[in-house]
């Protein structure tokens, strides 16, 4: 017995010495990609015109877990960008959309709204704003927590909220695109550093615009997609037609830094930032892992207008793989191969635009949200007399004038069963129910978690309803996402570089999991709101 002991003792005194003796190993970099609207079936569809350097070379080298689905609604990028970074979901994590309605102040709110502080790097009012609606902490806030906030954290996206979610409350910055410029805000700076000032001066943004966007491959080349001019798609901001070559150079001054963004370059451009912020914060070179979040915004521009199934939208994923190969050649040159991590994924996917699937038959169809308030509105102030009883409607759930119901003294659930019985009759919607009645609803999975993840107390609305596939509520142009549908929650999600083991997955993976997925392999503590799982087969 005694000898017994004495053995394990000398095994875990030797065990220890080992375990100490070799410093825990970590990345130099970690490198969050977040693709906006980017479908999974992107990797494959377009597959044939990709390079070997860019998705493919993720895909070869990396780990990718094939059935990546979102598990909340509403699927918008305030939402998918929070998600990403904290394993959490609305119900928990306080993003419940892009904008909702403070029923406290009757007011709307823009998820990153924060009238405490001001914008730096321009006179607009485009930096007022911060993580401050952020109710739980990012992987990055835990990376900063875990070793003395040594690592840095940067947050770059031409849009604020996909810039300033992911990198968190504790970030050393975040930097979006505004006029032509990225700025910042007082949360994290009260100057923008030289080397900002210095990518600024060189109006990047205006020389990508002084040229066309012409196709990267003959345009016959483009036989995954329809035939470029349909009348379906939206214009570029300043464009005359839909068609290429896009003369970005005849649009106005006055508004081309905005159409900039919805252009295949400003995706390059963000990588250009990129690439300052790396060389000049010197991002990879401290004595622990530095992050740097990035989201590339204008596939979702590009998206929205010109629909999943457009020359341009497949032009934009060709430039995109390149500038990926690009990006991944320079952090290769840069910090070495195989001493990064990075991960790819998206904040949401994308629906076909309806007018498209009309074409082949596929159901489909468009509403808009104005329509249908303004419609319960007239009916109960004949039927009830209370006048604006819809307050809003966001995120496909209506806010009720609880305080108007009230002051005329009318029953509140009379009202909500007539509102809901008017949401019931229109053809396109399947379902509609008070939203803290969830669970006494018939609905399938899994529209049920994810719309339990989705709901918020105090943030969310009262009457929520649900419609057939296909439909959604926007313009007959173009399309858009916001639903518990595949095409808008099944999202790529691949892992590559340092601590990554190759391979794939078709089990099924969740948008929380990949933040607890980078907290395991860097050794920290996962986010505080993270409900996510381990996805343990990429870990060395
Ligand atoms: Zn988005
Ligand atoms: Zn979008």
């Amino acid at each position: 017995m005694l000898r017994r002991s004495y053995l394990l003792f000398i095994f875990c005194i030797t065990a220890a010495a080992a375990f100490t003796q070799a410093p825990i190993a970590k990345p130099k970099l970690v490198v969050g990609i977040v693709v906006d609207q980017m479908r999974w079936d992107y990797l494959y569809r377009f597959n044939a015109l990709y390079g070997n350097n860019g998705f493919k070379r993720l895909l070869k080298e990396g780990f990718t877990a094939e059935n990546t689905m979102i598990p909340y609604v509403p699927t918008y990028t305030a939402v998918g960008h929070t998600c990403v970074y904290t394993g959490s979901v609305p119900a928990l994590s306080g993003i419940v959309g892009n904008n909702w309605f403070d029923k406290t102040t009757g007011r709307g709110v823009y998820c990153t709204d924060d009238s405490t502080v001001s914008t730096v790097g321009s006179s607009s009012r485009a930096g007022k704003m911060s993580p401050e609606n952020l109710w739980v902490t990012t992987v990055t806030d835990e990376l900063r927590l875990s070793n003395n906030f040594k690592s840095k954290v940067i947050g770059i996206a031409l849009k604020d909220r996909g810039a300033i979610l992911p990198a968190g409350h504790s970030a050393n910055a975040a930097y979006w695109y505004d006029g032509g410029k990225w700025i910042t805000s007082t949360h994290y700076m009260n100057a923008l550093p030289a080397w900002v000032n210095q990518f600024n001066s060189k109006d990047l943004a205006a020389k990508y615009m002084s040229q066309d966007w012409n196709t990267l491959l003959p345009i016959s080349k483009y036989d995954l997609s329809t035939a470029d001019d349909k009348p379906y798609e939206n214009r570029i901001r300043g464009e005359a037609t839909v068609t290429f070559p896009h003369r970005l150079s005849q649009i106005p001054d006055s508004i081309k830094y905005e159409s900039f963004r919805t252009t295949a370059f400003a995706n390059s451009f963000s990588f250009d930032f990129a690439k300052a912020a790396i060389e000049n914060e010197a991002l990879g070179k401290n004595t622990v892992t530095d992050f740097l979040a990035l989201s590339i915004s204008s596939t979702d521009y590009v998206g929205h207008a010109f629909g999943p199934n457009s020359v341009e939208i497949e032009d934009t994923y060709l430039r995109l793989d390149r500038d990926i190969a690009d990006f991944l050649l320079y952090l290769d040159t840069k910090l070495g191969k195989g001493t990064y991590t990075v991960f790819l994924s998206a904040d949401h996917a994308v629906a076909h635009i309806p007018a498209f699937l009309a074409e082949h038959n596929i159901p489909g169809g468009n509403f808009e949200d104005g329509d249908i308030r303004r419609e319960i509105n007239q009916q109960i102030a004949a039927n009830f007399g209370v006048n604006n009883a819809v307050l809003n409607l966001q995120n496909y759930q209506l806010y009720l004038n609880a305080a108007e119901i009230e002051k005329q003294g009318k029953d509140m659930s009379l009202i909500k069963a007539a509102i809901i019985k008017a949401l019931q009759a229109k053809p396109y919607i399947t379902s509609a129910f008070e939203t803290d009645k969830l669970f006494l609803t018939n609905l399938p999975e899994p529209q049920k978690t994810m719309l339990a993840n989705g709901y918020n107390y105090k943030r969310s609305g009262d009457i929520q309803f649900l419609v057939k596939p296909g439909y959604f509520d926007g313009g007959i142009k173009g399309t858009t996402h916001g639903l518990w549908n595949p095409y808008d929650a099944h999202i790529p999600c691949v892992f590559f570089g340092w601590g990554v083991k190759p391979g794939k997955t078709n089990r099924e993976t969740y948008m929380t999991d990949i933040a607890p997925t980078v907290a395991a392999l860097l050794q920290i503590q996962m986010p505080n709101g993270s409900v996510g799982k381990v996805i343990t087969e990429l870990i060395k």
